[in-house]
């Protein structure tokens, strides 16, 4: 199997694509147009996401982070447990937003090891009197739910598809999943699929991952 491609670049020398320029930045990163901000858009608190604005996102099929409407071509990032659940909680993102995220992501670059710890932490109020953020509250997971703070990261994947294929829904969840809105997975045909990082702690003695046996299937048929 050949090796993840990733040469992480410092973050804030990435190339930012014309169609982000306008996007607030944080210590030169592109602020996503579904993370949470204080009132300040360009104060993030990474890893967090503005619940509202990501339904949106979903239902309108804009792009998570320009905000803008995706196009023919739509590129998601993808762990092997969406892909084997057949639903994508990640919006899509135009290919020109995909290409700076996976540059400049820490976590798609793969720098990133483990998912941000302690959200109620991360919650902590500015000094803005007019800021929403004393009204924020840490969310209270659905018990069904894997929490992600603090776990190492996953391998991610990088899956284009076309917009006609980009289907929204709302999954009412299973006994052991819960109830998530995103893209259904079943049945889409990927234009392209390669993994973009390896998982923080690779599991030695497991078989491979299914978007891993995926893409092996792919290439041994030309697809
Ligand atoms: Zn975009
Ligand atoms: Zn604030």
């Amino acid at each position: 199997m050949s090796s993840t491609p990733s040469s992480p670049a410092d973050p804030a020398r990435v190339p930012v694509p014309d169609r982000l320029a306008a996007r607030p930045t944080s210590r030169g990163l592109v602020v996503p147009y579904v993370t949470l901000t204080h009132r300040d858009p360009a104060r993030p608190v990474w890893g967090m996401l503005h619940h509202h604005r990501q339904r949106h996102t979903l239902w309108a099929k804009l792009c998570q982070i320009c905000g803008q409407p995706l196009h023919e071509r739509v590129v998601l990032y993808l762990r092997s447990v969406d892909y084997q659940r057949g639903l994508s909680v990640e919006p899509g993102l135009h290919p020109e937003c995909a290409h700076y995220s996976r540059r400049a992501c820490p976590m798609l670059t793969g720098q990133q090891q483990h998912y941000h710890p302690n959200p109620a932490v991360r919650l902590a109020r500015c000094a803005d009197p007019d800021c929403g953020c004393r009204y924020w509250q840490p969310r209270h997971p659905d018990p069904r739910e894997k929490a992600r703070e603090a776990q190492p990261a996953e391998a991610w994947y990088e899956a284009w598809l076309a917009r006609s294929d980009y289907r929204v829904i709302d999954d009412p969840g299973t006994e052991h999943l819960a109830p998530e809105t995103g893209i259904d997975l079943r049945g889409v045909r990927f234009l392209r699929l390669r993994k973009i990082r390896d998982a923080a702690q690779p599991a030695t003695d497991q078989p491979p991952e299914p978007l891993a046996m995926l893409i092996a299937i792919r290439a041994l048929f030309g697809t």
